[in-house]
């Protein structure tokens, strides 16, 4: 998502950097570009004036106080107010005093609620809350079931409707559902609605039922970032209806455009609070603001990578593994394999590749960045014996014949990994000694 945008910012950016002097003519050429890259990305056209202006106007202003190194000072400027249309400072959920904390999500059909269920009550759990899923969405014709594996592979308990139960009273069930939690004293309850294809004043009044009889403590709007133009109209219809706390923005993992949902905290003045980057579970993540502005302008999303590297991380694993790093080097390709699957654990390589900074313009490596590579490495260490993974010397030239018919690979791929083991393990030594990232370093592949 917002690659377009992002690469013709960068680009407008490229004319000013070096400069030692920028000049009014200069500011208002960089700022006409970047304003058509906005509004062609979808940005509303009320929140690219307010933008433009301020970033115009600030410029002009450090121009005049003859700052140093003008160009990056409005790299900085216009950060800085790409952080403020994204809605600022993040927040934190609005928690219950006496729980459980109540979140209702709401939004058109196939916005990613019921996804986005598991994955909130995944993050709460993590949270160290007791989540309880509900099923108030009856309307499409599998979401309760849906519901049900999503809340499996996410590890929290689903509240459904069963015969007797209120089945087809989505405000019974949610009412159920909350007494449920009260009873069974969960902390958290995540209420899933139904949605329509489009606003209509039937689902309206059925999430406004459903608000008033669980009273949440915050309302989770979840946009899909892919519906364009029309995103700031059903925004706006939401909060005029059942009303929202805070935005969720979902499909963030998208090629389209996207920048509608970057005006969606402006206009509507909620926060955005989380983003879904994926169908899986694991594809969820807070949002800052102050993040997303980097990634737009390439200037990287470290601190998510380290985050979703801590979640991932099992501590004392970690740990153990810079050790042997730093160590007598007995790092082996069963510590490599365990490596692997950690990392695997955070979800996709190239959605992590590309928090890293700079990383804009090597998108194209990185569009051919073939996830199943890693699974031919990880086959290929699978198919090694015991022995073998401890010892790589006693590889020959059987034994790697054996390893490519057992991994479905080719004794040349086995070689060029061994390789690049070699060389990773020297280059993660002297990582770990440096005391750099530790069990984080290089993967050969
Ligand atoms: P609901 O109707 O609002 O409950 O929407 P669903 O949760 O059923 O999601 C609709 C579709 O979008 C499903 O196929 C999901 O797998 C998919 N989906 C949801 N969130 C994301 C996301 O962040 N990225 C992508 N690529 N797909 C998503």
């Amino acid at each position: 998502m917002f690659a377009n945008l992002s690469d013709r910012i960068t680009a407008s950016f490229k004319q000013v950097r070096g400069k030692g002097r920028l000049s009014e003519a200069d500011i208002d050429a960089t700022v006409s570009e970047i304003r058509r890259a906005l509004l062609e990305a979808d940005v509303a056209l009320p929140v690219v004036r307010q933008f433009t202006a301020n970033v115009r106007q600030q410029a002009k202003e450090a121009v005049a106080s003859q700052a140093l190194n003008p160009g990056q000072q409005l790299i900085k400027i216009v950060n800085d107010e790409l952080v403020e249309i994204l809605g600022g400072a993040a927040r934190d959920l609005h928690l219950a005093k006496n729980p459980p904390t109540v979140i209702m999500l709401a939004g058109l059909q196939g916005a990613g609620k019921t996804t986005l269920a598991g994955k909130l009550g995944r993050w709460l759990r993590e949270q160290g809350h007791t989540p309880l899923l509900v099923a108030s969405d009856l309307q499409r014709p599998n979401a309760v079931n849906q519901l049900q594996i999503v809340g499996e592979r996410a590890g929290v308990p689903v509240w459904a409707p069963e015969p007797g139960n209120g089945v087809g009273d989505p405000v019974q069930v949610a009412r159920t559902g909350l007494a449920h939690a009260q009873d069974k004293q969960y902390s958290a309850v995540v209420v899933d609605t139904a949605g329509r294809l489009g606003v209509d004043t039937e689902m309206m009044q059925q999430a406004i039922d459903i608000r008033d009889a669980v009273d949440p403590h915050e309302i989770l709007f979840v946009l899909d970032a892919m519906i364009g133009q029309d995103a700031v109209h059903t925004a706006e219809a939401f909060r005029d209806g059942v009303g929202f706390t805070g935005v969720v923005l979902s499909k963030l993992d998208g090629d389209a455009r996207g920048g509608a949902a970057l005006s969606v905290a402006t206009v509507t003045g909620q926060p955005v609070l989380f983003a879904s980057t994926g169908e899986k579970v694991t594809d969820f993540e807070r949002f800052h603001a102050d993040r997303m502005a980097s990634r737009i302008l390439d200037m990287g999303d470290v601190l998510t990578l380290i985050e979703q590297a801590e979640r991932a991380f099992d501590a004392d694993e970690a740990e153990e593994l810079a050790g042997k790093l730093a160590g007598d080097g007995d790092f082996t390709l069963q510590d490599f394999l365990a490596q692997l699957q950690q990392l695997r654990k955070m979800g996709s390589m190239k959605k992590m590749l590309g928090m890293l900074p700079g990383m804009g313009q090597m998108r194209e490596q990185l569009e051919s960045f073939d996830e199943r590579e890693v699974d031919r490495v990880e086959a290929i260490v699978r198919s090694m014996t015991p022995a073998e993974r401890t010892n790589p010397k006693i590889l020959n030239g059987s034994r790697r014949q054996r390893i490519a018919r057992g991994s479905g690979t080719t004794v040349t791929e086995i070689n060029a990994l061994m390789d690049r083991f070699d060389k990773a393990k020297t280059m993660m030594r002297q990582m770990a000694r440096n005391g750099g990232p530790g069990g984080m370093g290089g993967v050969p592949g």
